[in-house]
């Protein structure tokens, strides 16, 4: 509010010149000098706040380069700028030889420092134009929007353009967003929490001036609810900073609601150790289980105009890699009404009806396919709807999506399917349907609440949450330990037989609350050689993926010192024998066992999860939920 106060009395409002980048590189020092979440909220507010009076134009531009992307990720554009066109870029901007940058590139690891200090001794003969915010982003858009003959020439002297032009703080920033790795902790959950505080004081300043602290803090809260329930529904800056702009938060939920061919944010099930569990947390409800199949999430969306899209859990679109389900889609549809369906893409064998397991569907054409080229045919096994002919059903209990399901779809053996499901409340009936689903290669059950929709348990759906409505029961869970999906941050070189690779490894947790990597463990078994090979590759200091120093503001060491840290960007799942409690990691540290942190013993790995991000990694509060049931 303070800062607001000072923005009217003191910025000049809408500016004829564009708001210059050097204020966002500023603010992103700033963010990158701290780890405290509520800091770094501060910093972005104000600086949108700032933009709103300076000019508004630049802001869609700044949420993108903050959030260090581009656009949603089903728009499918890539900046497609790699480690060796980079540097080739630095060489010849800088006029630095080969061997100096790769000095630079074993000092720093980091493609921002390296830009950095390679430019810091540059001296040009004429000043080029000062970057804008809006210049910046639309140059990084043309980059991504290069294809065809010529492309990597132009991208080349695209990404020279912007080198050439940052001054100063600003090449680092323009250096990471070039490799997209900003490294700074703002991300999605941050810049909506920003963009909700800096439009409702922009907007309504003079009342919650006059508020106490609970009310404003309250009123703040409901602003960030409503923001970020847009959000997950239609999950795209572009629409969503548009919609700010002109009505602010009035309307919002009414224009950013669920629409075909726009992705939704998926929703999760929360864990449960094993039926008893499950049978205890749902007393008095009523639930249905699901086979929990091991294949890969989809949604399908229908438009009124009758396009058909298929994205994964993601948000990716993967259409052109299902042509098959499209069909299905279609052909199973009794209407032709819009909809928007999930499910799960099973590997099948087409003849017997038998589901095939996760490695077998892994072995499908991973790019664009003919229908005729087809080599592993998939069942959708469809398990909900979240709009269906104009209405959207997120707030539906899931009895009625079910019956909107069958009123508008004929099923299709073998090509699109309603999950396998029972209801009955007994036991060992559940037992027994638990024991079919592992026996057709599922992974356990998904238990959902069909009805309710104000109780502690609904049976809604909500998008982005890991709803306490669903509940899943794994085979893992049964055995000792349920694996756990961590991100690799960092690694110390081999020795003997390992030598030229990296071992061990460093694994963390991920801490939504302030976007921070808590290591974890140090894992060294489950790899073969073929994955150190291409480990290596994936991560050496010249990939622009790693970097010797930490990052301070995204990684939670404790008292391990790796020799390299990686850029956060791939999931494993892990086995392990037990949680322990730490006094060298920090991992889950004031959640389960005071002020020590969280470890695993004996760490294995199973395997990459590919349809898993970073931030889609197992929490540090999941991994003191573990340690705190596995002690009990
Ligand atoms: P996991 O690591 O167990 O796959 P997750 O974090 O990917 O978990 P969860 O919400 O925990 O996601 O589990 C739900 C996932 O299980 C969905 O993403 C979906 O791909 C898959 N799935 C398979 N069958 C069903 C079903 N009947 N209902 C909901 N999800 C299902």
């Amino acid at each position: 509010l303070a800062f607001e106060k000072y923005c009217r009395e003191r910025v000049p409002r809408n500016t004829e010149s564009d708001a210059p980048y050097s204020f966002l590189a500023n603010t992103f020092v700033l963010i990158s000098m701290t780890k405290s979440r509520i800091r770094i909220v501060t910093l972005l507010t104000n600086c949108i706040l700032s933009l709103l009076y300076l000019e508004k134009e630049s802001l869609l531009s700044a949420v993108w380069l903050s959030t260090n992307d581009i656009a949603p990720s089903f728009y499918g554009k890539n900046l497609g700028v790699g480690p060796a066109m980079y540097s080739k870029a630095l060489k010849e901007v800088c006029g630095i030889s080969s061997q100096s940058l790769k000095t630079l590139w074993n000092r720093h690891g980091d493609p921002g420092d390296v830009a950095y200090e390679a430019k810091v001794s540059v001296r040009t003969l004429f000043q080029p134009q000062p970057l804008t915010i809006k210049k910046v982003y639309s140059t990084l858009l043309k980059i991504a929007e290069c294809i065809g003959n010529g492309a990597q020439n132009r991208k080349l002297e695209l990404t020279k353009f912007l080198l050439i032009s940052a001054k100063s703080e600003e090449v680092r920033y323009i250096g990471r967003s070039i490799m997209q790795n900003l490294r700074i902790g703002a991300v999605q959950n941050t810049m909506l929490t920003a963009l909700s505080k800096a439009f409702v004081i922009y907007s309504d300043y003079e009342r919650l001036n006059k508020l106490g602290t609970e009310a404003l803090q309250a009123e703040f809260q409901k602003a960030e609810e409503t923001v970020k329930q847009c959000f997950y529904q239609v999950p795209d800056y572009n629409i969503l900073v548009q919609a700010l702009l002109t009505t602010g938060l009035n309307n919002l939920t009414q224009r950013m609601s669920i629409r075909p061919c726009t992705p939704v944010k998926p929703m999760f099930g929360s864990i449960t150790k094993d039926l008893q569990e499950m049978l205890q947390k749902l007393e008095g409800h009523n639930f249905c289980c699901e086979f929990k199949y091991d294949g890969q999430r989809a949604q399908v969306h229908k438009s009124k105009m009758g396009e058909v899209k298929i994205f994964s859990r993601h948000l990716e679109e993967i259409s052109e890699r299902y042509p098959d389900v499209i069909d299905s889609c279609q052909i199973a549809q009794k209407s032709n009404g819009d909809y928007i369906i999930e499910g799960e893409l099973v590997a099948i064998d087409f003849n017997t009806g038998q589901i095939r397991d996760f490695q077998t569907l892994s072995t499908r054409e991973r790019k664009k396919v003919n229908l005729n080229e087809i080599t592993v045919h998939v069942c959708f096994f469809i398990f909900d709807m979240m709009y269906f002919e104009g209405e959207s059903l997120l707030q539906c209990p899931l009895s009625s999506r079910r019956k909107k399901i069958n009123e508008a779809f004929n099923m299709v053996p073998n090509q699109f399917q309603l999950v396998a499901s029972l209801e009955s409340k007994d036991e060992a009936v559940i037992q027994e349907f638990f024991n079919l689903a592992i026996s057709s290669k599922c992974e356990g059950l998904m238990v959902k609440v069909l009805d309710g929709i104000n109780s502690k348990l609904p049976s809604t759906y909500e998008p982005d949450k890991r709803g306490e409505g669903w509940i899943k029961v794994k085979q893992d869970y049964s055995e000792e330990f349920e694996s756990l999906d961590l991100v690799p941050i960092g690694a110390w070189y081999g020795n003997g037989r390992k030598a030229g690779w990296f071992s061990p490894i460093l694994l963390a947790v991920f801490n939504p609350e302030n976007a921070v990597y808590e290591a974890v463990c140090k894992c060294m078994s489950g790899f073969s050689d073929q994955f150190y090979k291409e480990l290596t590759d994936r991560y050496s200091l010249d990939s622009g993926h790693s970097s010797l120093a930490p990052v301070s503001s995204i990684y939670e060491v404790g008292k391990v010192q790796p020799q390299i840290f990686f850029t956060p960007k791939e999931v494993w799942e892990i086995k392990g024998a037990q949680i322990t409690s730490s006094p060298v990691y920090k991992a889950g540290i004031g959640l389960a066992d005071g002020d020590r942190g969280l470890s695993i013993r004996f760490p294995r790995f199973i395997k990459i999860r590919s349809d898993k991000g970073p931030e889609d990694a197992s929490t540090n509060t999941m991994l003191a939920e573990m340690y705190t049931k596995q002690n009990q």
